[in-house]
């Protein structure tokens, strides 16, 4: 049966579809893409690991900072390319290494200066990035997708609809911010060596669900000897995995957003499957103790679902909800996408629930739809017809100049 939500007034509505239930156990990191014949995934590895490696090969520990810039700043797709390495050396990575970072297979511009990324990894899965320029206040942010597909079975989310096909690997992750940089730079025509200054890691996954791969990218992306991502322009969202907001809390020195959309654990249980596990008072438990640096706040995203959980009496609940939290509230009034039945309020009752928000003093913008004449706004990245269910293409990559064969 379905769960009948309902709200306020006349716009009282049910939840149009059953929730999916979680297919996968959240707390276990499953494996990702793993090279066919045995060589190491170059690009996964961090930089303590490219220097062992290089000793390894008897070669001097300069190299092992050469080829690192040559893989997270210069962005290099293929050993060729790193054109300063001698080519004895070069062919020993070959052996040894494959280097094949997910390739850009469509870019779709959007009339506002976002730009939707089609990414094809090298065993032939997509997964989708969106860039989303904000030039007047010198922000250049990347929603980067973090799996193929979703476990988590949210029913508002078309991400949800492709179910989980498998994590991406840390050099993927790294792989989808190299790729876009570079793009930046040789089709946009930004300066390098890196147009990228934000990531906000909201694009298509569960990050904490494929957390060993996420740390070990965010260990590469914010390194002085890699692309150097300040940990104040990295955001990681989650839907609410407790024991890992807790394990983030003591191993990531990033920024915290919560996917909360909902104010009581009927509505929340209803609309995201994860609560039935931890549910809100758990979370915000988690919240309480995560440990924020100076000045730091957790953001809360709200997608407003009309009808749904964006009463007025919702917004007093929510502010009872983050009292003692240092939160700021982002609300994402519903990005349509024809599939979930589900709706965007009236601009009315967004106003009316950011209002009564904002006055209790927590920071509430509303979140322009960017990129959304391109499907590209939160919420609208899938792509179909790769679910899990379907038998997977063969990884037939391992091609060290990256162009792969799947
Ligand atoms: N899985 C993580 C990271 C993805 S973030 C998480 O859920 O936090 C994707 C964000 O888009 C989430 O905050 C989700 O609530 C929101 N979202 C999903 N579908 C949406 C839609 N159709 N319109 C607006 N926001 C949506
Ligand atoms: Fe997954 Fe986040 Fe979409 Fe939920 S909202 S299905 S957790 S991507």
């Amino acid at each position: 049966m379905t769960p009948d939500v309902t709200a306020s007034g006349d716009r009282e509505r049910s939840l149009p579809r059953e929730p999916l239930e979680l297919t996968v156990d959240p707390e276990a990191s499953g494996p990702a893409l793993r090279p066919a014949d045995g060589r190491g995934d170059i690009l996964s590895l961090d930089f303590d690991e490219v220097d062992s490696a290089i000793a390894s090969l008897g070669e001097r520990p300069f190299r092992a900072r050469q080829l690192f810039s040559w893989l997270h700043k210069r962005y290099a797709a293929s050993v060729e390319e790193m054109s300063d390495l001698p080519r004895a050396l070069r062919e020993k990575l070959a052996e040894r290494f494959v280097l094949a970072p997910p390739e850009i297979d469509l870019v779709q511009p959007s009339s506002d200066g976002a730009r939707k990324y089609k990414l094809r990894t090298a065993d032939g899965r997509f997964v989708e990035a969106v860039y989303l320029p904000d030039e007047a206040a010198g922000r250049r942010t990347l929603c980067v997708s973090s799996q193929v597909g979703c476990a988590m079975g949210c029913t508002f989310c078309l991400t949800a609809t492709m179910g989980f096909v498998r994590h991406l690997s840390a050099g993927e992750i790294l792989g989808e911010v190299h790729r876009v940089n570079r793009d930046l730079i040789e089709t946009v025509g930004l300066a390098g060596p890196r147009p990228l200054t934000n990531l906000v890691f909201m694009g298509m996954g569960e990050p904490l669900h494929n957390f060993e791969n996420l740390k070990r990218a965010l260990q590469t992306l914010l390194s002085p000897a890699g692309p150097n991502f300040s940990s104040r322009h990295v955001t990681v969202s989650t839907s609410g995995l407790v024991p890992l907001i807790d394990r983030a809390g003591r191993e990531l020195d990033v920024k915290l957003a919560i996917s909360l959309n909902a104010t009581t654990d009927e509505t929340r249980d209803a609309l995201m499957p994860i609560n039935r596990k931890w549910n809100l008072e758990a979370l915000l438990a988690a919240c309480r103790r995560f440990p924020l640096k100076q000045g730091r706040r957790i953001t809360f995203e709200y997608v407003l679902l009309d009808g749904i959980n964006d009463s007025d009496e919702d917004a007093r609940r929510l502010v009872r909800l983050l009292k003692g939290i240092p939160s700021k509230v982002n609300l994402i009034p519903y990005n349509e996408s024809g599939q979930t039945g589900f709706r965007e309020p009236p601009a009315a009752q967004v106003e009316s629930f950011r209002a009564i928000v904002d006055q209790a003093g927590i920071t509430a913008p509303v979140r322009k739809n960017r990129g959304r004449d391109i499907s590209a706004a939160c919420g609208q990245l899938a792509v179909l017809g790769q679910h899990r269910r379907r038998p997977a293409a063969q990884p037939g990559l391992v091609t060290p100049s990256g162009t792969g064969a799947g």
